[in-house]
């Protein structure tokens, strides 16, 4: 079912006021070949694969574990029963991706503040958390504290909160999120500038001697135990010959009150300075107090791995340009002897990835660019498998017209709507309206733009290098379920079942609704695949430099 703007009791303007994209045109009838494609899915399928993912056989798929070695298996022998060509130029599906891992010993950490004659030294895992991402067994750093505000140079938006400041040896103190620079549909976007990733790379360029983010729960997205939880333990980065040494010597977390103590310490109101920082005339503010800190790490090597099969194009003339779906294989392994299974994130996206492949494989003929199917590991140490793969294409990137990723689907039933994170960036948007028109559903942007979503999966590392993305997220609209039901479903999942060890298969799961939003995913690669040219960034999208260098390398290396 799809609805004309012009039979709608309210009025037009203020429904795409409040964000939802509406079926304006007639839409294009289901080719039979796609018709055939899609008769191959099958909840009890889908259902299998998510069932012997997250049994507890494969031990919650931790990176380098045996977890790691059932998923590979599992995924090459699907990959090889569905009909996929090995998508490795050497002949294989993998691709090896080299990590390192680092554990730094919370019992032998440090960290203390002191100014005047006063001695701050606040508690590992309650007040902070603290890391080196350099390759050491040991780090010690000591500087000046300096609040730098949001610590963002962001040229696109007019805002440079270091104002030319000598930053060289500092310790930074900055703020999670971004100021209000950028406005979906009337609310705050968070944009790469507001990621803890950015503001640690840019502590890093500036050749400050360390960096703490101060924490608070709304800017962030999410609450301390998140921040906790996910940066203790040990921590995977990719392995390269220098050892990470570019990056600040130590970074971390510090909580909303340890700030406000380190601030009361140095004579300072972290409230007052917080507002301060909204304004675009902030200046940094050195606050007197000297920071030292004290890693022990123990480190090893870990070798994980992609799996990556092809579906090699019809058309001579575009079968070198490509589309990938991503789904990333790995989740949190055991802690403390406890699974976590990983049956939505991502048990439902690798499923998914399969039987996509299979409907394509359906088809009388296939797509005319080449299609990707890329299961990419170590998502959750921070998309270190995807970044690998931007980082070693296997097929030009320039070439590679865009990602489709799938991450922690819709278990719970069919929706009329589907959430599209990161609309309003690309011409994707587009192939996403019309297949969404053609399926009778609706696209909605992203209810919560302030949370930065479209930065926190894999498409994200192709993102950066240019590759436009489709970041889909589960609708709310649930077919035969009350208004607000699937909010609350959503809610009720991220607060019990999000990255612990109860994402599991539930007996109310219903993956009817993993089988529309299957379609949907097929059409929008089905339609990137066969359209005359790739899909572009929008004027105005951060991400638009990224492709025009990508593209502007790509001609001068073929050129003489
Ligand atoms: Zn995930």
């Amino acid at each position: 079912m799809h609805t004309k703007i012009g039979r709608l009791p309210v009025p037009a303007a203020a429904i795409l006021a409040a964000g939802m994209v509406l079926a304006a045109q007639t839409p294009a009838p289901i080719p039979p070949g796609v018709q055939k494609a899609f008769a191959t899915f099958s909840t009890a399928r889908l259902l299998e694969h998510i069932r012997l993912l997250s049994s507890d056989k494969f031990q919650g798929r931790g990176p380098g574990t045996v977890g790691e070695t059932l998923s590979l298996r599992y995924l090459q022998d699907q990959f090889r029963e569905v009909g996929l060509t090995p998508g490795n130029p050497d002949g294989t599906y993998l691709e090896k991706v080299p990590l390192e891992g680092i554990y730094a010993d919370p019992k032998s950490m440090r960290l203390t503040f002191t100014a005047g004659g006063q001695t701050f030294s606040p508690r590992f895992g309650d007040d902070y958390v603290a890391w080196t991402k350099r390759i050491v067994p040991e780090a010690a750093s000591r500087g000046e504290l300096v609040f730098a505000g949001y610590g963002i140079d962001a040229p696109a938006f007019r805002w440079n909160d270091f104002k030319g400041a000598n930053l060289k040896g500092k310790i930074l103190v900055v703020l999670v999120n971004n100021p209000p620079f950028k406005f979906l549909a009337g609310k705050k976007v968070m944009t790469y500038y507001g990621r803890w990733t950015y503001k640690f790379e840019e502590a890093a360029r500036l050749g400050a001697a360390g960096c703490l983010i101060v924490h608070e729960t709304g800017p962030a997205g999410y609450p301390w135990a998140v921040v906790h939880g996910s940066w203790t333990g040990e921590q995977f980065t990719l392995a390269n010959l220098n050892k990470n040494m570019n990056r600040a010597p130590f970074e971390a977390w510090i909580t909303h009150d340890t700030a406000e103590k380190l601030f009361r310490m140095a004579g300072k109101n972290f409230d007052q300075l917080e507002a301060a920082a909204q304004r675009r005339d902030f200046h940094p503010v050195p606050l007197g107090v000297t920071g030292q800190v004290e890693i022990h790490n123990a480190l090893r090597e870990v070798d994980s791995h992609n799996v990556i099969g092809k579906i090699i194009g019809s058309d001579p003339k575009l079968r070198n340009e490509y589309v990938i779906y991503t789904a990333h294989w790995d989740h949190l392994g055991m802690h403390n002897g406890q699974i976590f299974h990983g049956a939505d994130d991502n048990g439902s996206g690798v499923s998914s990835l399969i039987e996509l492949a299979r409907a394509f494989r359906a088809l009388p003929t296939p797509p005319r660019r080449t299609l990707l199917f890329l299961s990419v590991t170590a998502e959750e140490q921070g998309l270190l498998g995807s970044e690998y793969y931007a980082e070693h294409p296997l097929y030009p990137l320039a070439r590679t017209a865009a990602d489709i990723n799938m991450d922690a689907l819709n278990v719970w039933g069919p929706t009329r709507d589907i959430v599209s994170i990161g609309m309003g960036e690309s011409t994707i948007d587009r192939t996403i309206a019309a297949a969404a028109r053609a399926l009778g559903r609706v696209v909605r942007p992203d209810p919560d733009p302030g949370k930065g979503f479209f930065f926190r999966s894999d498409h994200f590392s192709f993102v950066q290098h240019g590759v436009p993305a489709f970041d889909p997220d589960s609708g709310v609209d649930y077919i035969g379920k009350p208004a607000g039901w699937g909010q609350r479903i959503h809610d009720q999942f991220t607060a019990n079942d999000y990255h612990k060890p109860t994402d599991v298969i539930e007996p109310d799961w219903n993956l009817a609704g993993l089988v529309d939003d299957a379609k949907l995913f097929f059409l929008v690669g089905y339609d990137l695949a066969n359209a005359a040219t790739m899909p572009t960034w929008n004027p105005g999208s951060e991400f638009r430099a990224a492709r025009l260098a990508s593209l502007k390398a790509a001609r001068m290396r073929s050129e003489p």
